[in-house]
């Protein structure tokens, strides 16, 4: 239908998350017909320079521009509770909340045997290397998805018998609901009603 360089280009922003066909054909078709060259550039290029600068915090393995990331670094910040989540952007979603002060552990995942994901392909092993005599309690804010709740489980089974306090966030997050789709107030909730596992 469209010249194969066209069709690539499509093709490639089809691949990303939230964007479908038509969305695709619409960028494409932007980029083509109404930037201009040196708009596609700097684009190209900020996209390679964040790619290239920005990396797993050695420690929460959150994404970062600065080792360890910002918040591990932070003196300001209570390093006895450590939050663990599914992806960046929850931190990002419970950081907007302004209540929580501990450190965060982001996964990149979740367990799902149905889509081949196992223990060892989430930063399981970096979060039970965090686990000194400092650490008091750990959240579980995973998504309360079948997975999300998976994880939090298998988890908990490896960290309660170290002796370390196991809570999960509980209320407010609607079933099968994404945590980075919540509002504050339901996170606020959320956290507060956290749950001994
Ligand atoms: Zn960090």
């Amino acid at each position: 239908m469209f010249p194969p360089l066209i069709e690539d280009l499509i093709e490639s922003y089809a691949q990303l998350p939230g964007i479908g066909r038509k969305s695709a054909e619409r960028i494409a078709f932007h980029i083509l017909d109404n930037m201009p060259k040196e708009s596609v550039i700097e684009m190209t290029n900020k996209i390679l320079v964040a790619k290239d600068n920005i990396c797993f915090c050695p420690v929460c393995q959150n994404l970062t521009d600065v080792t360890p990331c910002r918040i591990c670094s932070s003196s300001k910040r209570d390093n006895s509770i450590i939050c663990v989540v599914e992806n960046p952007k929850d931190v990002i979603a419970i950081e907007k909340t302004k209540e929580y002060n501990g450190l965060y552990h982001v996964l990149h995942g979740a367990l799902s045997p149905m889509d081949g994901i196992s223990p060892d392909d989430l930063k399981i092993n970096e979060l039970l290397l965090r686990l000194d005599s400092n650490v008091k309690e750990i959240i579980m804010a995973t998504n309360p998805t079948v997975s999300g709740t998976a994880t939090a489980v298998y988890l908990s089974k490896l960290i309660a018998p170290m002796g370390v306090k196991v809570t999960r966030i509980a209320h407010g997050i609607p079933v099968g609901g994404d945590l980075e789709y919540a509002d504050e107030i339901t996170l606020i909730k959320a956290l507060e009603g956290r749950q001994n596992m």
